[in-house]
This record gives structure tokens, sequence and C-alpha cells, in this order.
């Protein structure tokens, strides 16, 4: 597969494809690998809240997938933040405790155990509506924080898990017209483009709230 027929590849389809990020293993080249620049790990923990019982296991991410909320005059930190409070599950999505042999209620709660050097966050635009049975998109508008810190949500301490924003996908959808474009920042000066049909400078705060933001890019800063 060629670079540019991997890029034309719906963004999030592209990070999660299992078969690309073997591939990329399989050829060794670790510095360069897509697993490598994008694929971070969660520390995950469910306790009974019946009886205390707990489990421990980790699992890999390419992407935080984010869900919305319905609070006006939010950014992407507050979102982050509200996506690592630990949560009560029950009825189906509650874990089966091995102890008491029941789906008890059970507390979920998940620390990242590796990050990523590249870290994108997904926001789940996409919603059902059980009554009218359809898809909608939900039109929350985000601010995207310039600036983001994983301290608190890490498993073990470590040095500096500071990032900075530097791309931002967003998607109108209008009747049956959707519309991809981005937002990128420029290395070599540290100005911001705007990737839309051709591209030119941004010249107004980009950091606007913006119910269309569907991918942030974070690099870590050392
Ligand atoms: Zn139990």
């Amino acid at each position: 597969m060629s670079l540019i027929e991997m890029i034309q590849q719906e963004t999030k389809d592209f990070l999660e494809d299992p078969d690309l990020t073997q591939e990329e293993l399989e050829k060794g080249n670790q510095n360069m690998s897509i697993c490598n620049m994008f694929q971070g790990e969660f520390f995950i923990t469910i306790t009974c809240d019946d009886c205390g019982e707990q489990i421990n296991f980790r699992n890999e991410f390419q992407c935080l997938d984010i869900a919305l909320i319905k609070q006006k005059n939010i950014s992407s930190n507050q979102l982050l933040e509200i996506y690592f409070t630990p949560s009560l599950m029950i009825g189906e999505n509650a874990w089966i405790c091995s102890k008491c042999d029941e789906q008890n209620a059970s507390f979920h709660s998940f620390k990242i155990s590796k990050i990523p050097e590249i870290l994108v966050i997904y926001f789940k635009r996409l919603e059902y509506d059980p009554i009218k049975k359809v898809n909608f998109k939900n039109s929350l508008a985000i601010i995207p924080n310039e600036f983001l810190d994983l301290s608190s949500f890490l498993q073990d301490p470590l040095e500096n898990p500071t990032y900075s924003l530097f791309g931002i996908i967003f998607h109108q959808k209008k009747e049956d017209f959707a519309h991809f474009f981005s937002f990128c920042k420029r290395e070599m000066d540290r100005t911001w483009w705007e990737f839309n049909d051709g591209y030119q400078p941004i010249l107004q705060n980009p950091f606007k709230f913006s119910e269309d933001i569907q991918f942030l890019f974070y690099h870590r800063n050392y």
C-alpha cells in the first residue's frame, strides 16, 4: 500500500487497521512505525461493587474515543478529564464477577500505562436516535486546548508527559453532503494553516469553539 493510498483512507479506519499496524511491526522499523507513533496502552481496573473482587488488564489504543456530553462552553481538556473519571457500570454493561458469579454493578477505571508520541483524540459525534431510528450528528461546540498534560491520567509517573496541538480535522455535514478540512501548525514558524480544497494561513484565532471538530492531533513535548 502506498503512502498516498494510506493517507486517503478515512483517518480513524487508518489508525485502527490491524493489518497496517501488523505490517509496520513486521517491517521491524520501530522508530518510524505507525504503532510507535500513535499507539498507547491503557491499564484498566474493574472492581465488583458487591464483594470488592478486582481484575486488571491492559489494552492498546490508537486514539482516545471521547464521548460528548450536554454541556456548553466545554474544552477538549475538560472532556478528557470526564473521559478518565472512573464510572459505575450497571446492567448489561457491568462485569460478571468471578467471585460472586453474578453480573453485579462494577466500578471501571483506567489509566494510561504507555503514552504515544502522537496522541490522537477522536470525538464521537455520531449518535443514534432510538425514537426516530436514525443516526445524527452531535453538534456540541468544543474549544480545542493547545496544551495538554497527561500527568493525572497516568498509571505510573513520567517526566514531562505534556503535548502540544498541531492538527485539527473538521467534519461538516449538511443534509447528504459531508466535507472534511483541517488546520495544521507549520513547524518552521509555528503558524497555523487551513487546508480546505487549497491552503492558506489562518489569520483569525483557530482555537474558537467549533461544532465541527472531529479529531485533534498532539505531539509530545521534549
Ligand atoms: Zn463480586
